[in-house]
Formats: structure tokens, sequence, C-alpha cells
């Protein structure tokens, strides 16, 4: 999954980033509220973490121009303590939900993953295709209940299918959400992904439609 992480001091966005990338996300950031809002509406973000007080834009507006524009993308704001009004404008302007700063890490992910699953109509942090489980807290494949390892790519790829599992997903879409900004995108390096996972997940687990991308089954 690929996140807008929206934060303009340092230090928090460098925690933020840190801890999403080690739930398997990859992270763009934008330090102030044009970067954002442009990035917002030209990028597909699976989420974006958006805090309200920011330089050149305020959250609250980049929030109203994404929803102004019809962009659907799932949005987590920051707010400042205390302040229940801020709240209120934020989640009437469009957002999906809040944390109030300070707030711990593993709170943020917890609500980062929900928001993604709910956003691909998932209700359970297990999500099943076939012989394959997914347990989105705890970042583990399993086939037949039998532990699969994978690197963080394999889970990244793993994870963007069955959360759109039913639906084939194109390589152009697969590479604009496993990879953040400064990562390299190669389909060549995709499809060399695809073959690993066949090999631990089994052969028939994901299905290449040829010309169209890939899917994997929506059976339970
Ligand atoms: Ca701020």
């Amino acid at each position: 999954m690929r996140v807008l992480v929206v934060e303009d001091e340092a230090r928090i966005q460098t925690d933020i980033v840190r801890a999403l990338a080690d739930a398997g996300s990859a992270c763009d950031v934008a330090g102030d509220g044009e970067d954002a809002w442009c990035r917002g509406d030209t990028e597909p973000y699976d989420i974006a973490i958006l805090d309200l007080g920011l330089p050149k834009l305020d959250g609250l507006s980049v929030l109203k121009r994404w929803r102004a524009s019809g962009q659907l993308l799932p949005v987590l704001i920051l707010t400042a303590r205390g302040s229940w009004s801020e709240r209120v404008e934020g989640i009437d302007a469009g957002a999906d939900d809040y944390l109030t700063k300070p707030f711990r890490m593993e709170e943020l992910v917890a609500r980062v993953r929900a928001l993604i699953r709910r956003s691909a109509g998932q209700a359970s942090p297990v999500l099943q295709s076939g012989p394959v489980a997914l347990d989105t807290r705890q970042m583990r494949v399993t086939v037949d209940g039998e532990n699969v390892p994978l690197t963080p790519l394999e889970f990244r790829l793993t994870s963007y299918l069955v959360h759109h599992k039913g639906r084939v997903v194109s390589t152009t879409e697969l590479l604009e959400h496993l990879y953040g900004d400064d990562d390299a995108r190669e389909a060549n390096a995709l499809e060399a992904v695809v073959t690993r996972l066949r090999r631990k997940l089994g052969s028939g687990v994901i299905e290449t439609r040829r010309g169209f991308g890939y899917i994997i089954s929506d059976d339970t």
C-alpha cells in the first residue's frame, strides 16, 4: 500500500514513515499544504495522513479541495489536543478518521490498516483467498494454515492483490501502489516478484490475465 504522509514537523514525519514502512507500506511525504494538495490530486495513494496545522495551505483546506475535486482517498487527520472543533470540522470536510496529538504509533498503524481494509470493502483483519490467509495485524501470510515467509515487497504485492481480490489489477496500478516516489519502478522486477510468489504460495494462487494484469481469486 502507498501512503501519503503530510506533516511539517520533521521528527513526527520521520516517526510516522518509519512505523508505516515497518508495517509494510511505501510512503511519500509532503511538508506543506500545497505540495500535499497537488500530490493527493495526481498520485494514486491508498490513504493520506494529514496534519491540520501546515505551512502554505492548512490541512482542512487541503482536504476540502481534495473532496471538491472528487478525490475519494481515505484520509486520517492529525489534530491538536483538546481541539474538538477542529475534529468536527475535519470530519465534516470529509475526513474518515482522526488522531489527536500526541498519539502512539501503534494506534496510527492500526487505524491506517482498518481504513485501507474498509475502503477495499473488507471487514476482517484476516483476509482470505482460497487457501491463502493474510493477517494484516501480524503481516503474516499462511497457505492452508502453514506460515509462508515473504520479503516486504512480496508481502506488499500479496496484500494489494488480496485487498482487491476478484478484480484484475494492472501492472501499472501495482507499480503505482507498491512503490514510493524514491523507489525505482520496473515492470520486469514486478514479474520476477510474481514468479517468486507463485513458488511460495502455490502456482494457482495469482493468475495472469495476459495483456491486462494479475488477479487473485475472491473465493473464501
Ligand atoms: Ca503541524
